[in-house]
């Protein structure tokens, strides 16, 4: 190996999430990127003329949230925080302001103003990557101007949301001659901006009763709302994976993912390439379609935080149907990748808190959890929100594991979340959070 001078070398223990070497002593930095990792001498001869800095904590990759409407979070930030107030304050104001989608139509500047405002509250939870679920033309525009004046320090990837039966894209013939019209596709930017899959509804909300089910709702034979035909569907999904282009759908309830399994077979090799996501995807799945959609190379995109919030609501309605609800546990047995992310701002964003949750399965204002049957370990959880998050980013090469090559995307944990009690996780404290070098939050930032 080549010696490389000004490196940084960090010595902590690292959990590096990279299933060859799980631990680590120590690892370099130079310039944005990992260049050593393992023990403290071992790195050390790899980058001899090195600063030397001790960590106080743990160092873990930084976390990736696979499904965070991040400006829209920015845009709720400016209106319920001021500029004193902390991470803490912000998910207590968010989780108060549940029901308001922030504004509508705000000035061009608002956009910027609202990144730089939340990405530092963001960058506190150990995030540094975000895949946006459903970014408007405006909300493109906004990314892309922040970028451009340097000023977005979140690793994002944006999924283009067309709204099929909006004026603008009355059907789905609309929507394929617009994205035909851009001459890019899924994986067009760089590593700090980048596109998506595309965003497609399926079926609608749990709780209003719109998911589509494959049994009914109840025994008037009512089974949920499709939001987009079959044949629709599949005609774009066809056209999507022959021009380069990923589908990320909103598919609720088993008769949506069923739905999803038909459709995303047509489109091949493509699904796995473009990263072809299955969304919430959390009630009453059928085993068949998530063994098709996982063979297919499907991700599933699940969000603890929906069934934390609606786990109550669901038992209600569906009594013990509800038990099984977001089957973390069968999509991962399936092979599917997991990718866990949180529907921020909306639903809580916590990553401590909703790891904590696919462990334990408690619901919000339950005494009893979820059936255990789909519970996961704090392993999994850990990739779901590292190295799954990062496939789902295509930047599985460049991000989700402190390893020789990556991008220096880490987080500075009080504690490692393997080696606590699941009680504890929440109690864990993010000390410091650096992307591509560069500290973001704490140290000295
Ligand atoms: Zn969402």
């Amino acid at each position: 190996m080549t010696a490389v001078p000004q490196a940084t070398v960090y010595v902590a223990p690292i959990v590096t999430m990279d299933a060859d070497a799980p631990d680590a002593d120590a690892f370099a930095v130079h310039g944005e990127r990992i260049v050593a990792v393992g023990s403290v001498d071992a790195v050390r001869d790899t980058v001899p003329d090195a600063a030397i800095e001790e960590l106080d904590g743990v160092v873990l990759p930084g976390f990736i949230d696979a499904h965070m409407h991040m400006q829209r979070a920015g845009l709720k930030a400016i209106d319920y925080v001021s500029h004193e107030d902390d991470v803490d304050v912000y998910m207590a104001r968010m989780q108060d302001s549940f029901h308001d989608d922030g504004p509508e139509d705000p000035p061009f500047e608002d956009r910027i103003r609202a990144l730089v405002r939340v990405q530092p509250l963001l960058h506190a939870l150990g995030i540094t990557g975000v895949v946006d679920p459903a970014v408007t033309i405006d909300e493109m525009r906004g990314y892309q101007e922040a970028h451009r004046r340097g000023l977005l320090t979140m690793r994002t990837v944006a999924m283009p949301f067309l709204d099929i039966g909006s004026p603008r894209f009355p059907d789905v013939d609309a929507a394929i001659e617009h994205l035909d019209g851009t001459g890019v596709s899924t994986g067009f930017g760089d590593d700090v901006l980048r596109l998506g899959p595309i965003k497609v509804y399926a079926d609608g909300e749990a709780l209003k009763g719109q998911a589509l089910l494959e049994t009914p709702w109840d025994d008037t034979g009512y089974s949920g709302l499709q939001r987009i035909t079959d044949e629709d569907f599949t005609r774009l999904v066809q056209w999507c994976g022959a021009h380069g282009w990923g589908v990320g759908t909103h598919a609720v309830g088993g008769g949506a993912i069923a739905l999803l399994a038909r459709a995303y077979a047509a489109a091949g090799d493509a699904v796995a390439e473009r990263r072809f996501q299955a969304i919430h995807a959390y009630l009453e799945p059928g085993e068949d379609s998530i063994r098709a959609l996982a063979h297919l190379g499907t991700i599933a995109s699940l969000q603890p935080s929906i069934i934390w919030h609606n786990g109550s609501g669901l038992r209600a309605k569906l009594g013990q149907r509800a038990e099984r609800a977001n089957p973390v546990r069968t999509w991962l047995d399936a092979g599917a990748v997991l990718a866990l992310g949180s529907d921020g701002p909306f639903f809580p964003f916590d990553p401590r808190h909703l790891m904590w949750q696919t462990i334990t399965r408690c619901v919000a204002g339950e005494d009893r959890p979820l059936s255990m049957a789909e519970s996961i370990t704090i392993e999994e959880a850990l990739a779901g929100y590292t190295t799954g998050a990062a496939y789902a980013s295509l930047a599985e090469r460049d991000r989700g594991a402190i390893r020789i090559g990556m991008y220096a995307d880490w987080a500075l944990w009080s504690a490692d979340p393997r080696r606590v009690a699941s009680g504890e996780l929440r109690a864990l404290r993010i000390r410091r959070t650096d992307v591509g070098g560069r500290t973001v939050y704490g140290g000295d930032a």
